[in-house]
């Protein structure tokens, strides 16, 4: 499995979350027909297939959001999809559910104990730089 890959316990925890009265529905015009996954980071960019990075969304939504050619409605679902997932998710940052090829498993975890990244587990906290001092996730806890 690819890390942008939707694993089937992923899939049921997003529609299960994204549900109104039992059904799947899209979270931005509120449809619960035709409903699908969408990556807010697309797998194109390494958006990894994660509830943080995931929403249900119609197909009519979902097209918008990812090639719509009317960048005002594609801009509005966006912006709508990157609130309601940072609402679910304290602390939500785009960086943290991006796939980096990078950090190597042994090199050290960031030491600042009030990155909020350290809760995580998820992003691997440090980058290619190997500098402790300068990660690229750090972000003070809010
Ligand atoms: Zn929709």
């Amino acid at each position: 499995m690819r890390p942008t890959d939707i694993s089937a316990t992923v899939r049921r925890k997003v529609l299960e979350r994204d549900s109104m009265n039992g059904a799947p529905c899209c979270i931005f015009c509120g449809s619960p027909h035709d409903i699908e996954l969408a990556h807010f980071v697309s797998r194109g960019s390494m958006g990894k297939g994660i509830p943080e990075n995931l929403v249900c969304l119609c197909v009519k939504c979902h097209r918008t959001m990812d090639s719509g050619s009317n960048k005002r409605s594609r801009n509005e679902i966006r912006h709508y999809v990157r609130e309601y997932l940072q609402l679910m998710y304290p602390g939500w940052d785009e960086n943290l559910v991006v796939y980096h090829k990078y950090p190597d498993p042994t090199w050290p975890k960031c030491p600042r104990e009030d990155c909020f990244a350290n809760d995580r587990g998820s992003c691997g906290i440090l980058t290619e730089t190997k500098d402790s001092e300068n990660c690229a996730f750090y972000k003070e806890k809010t």
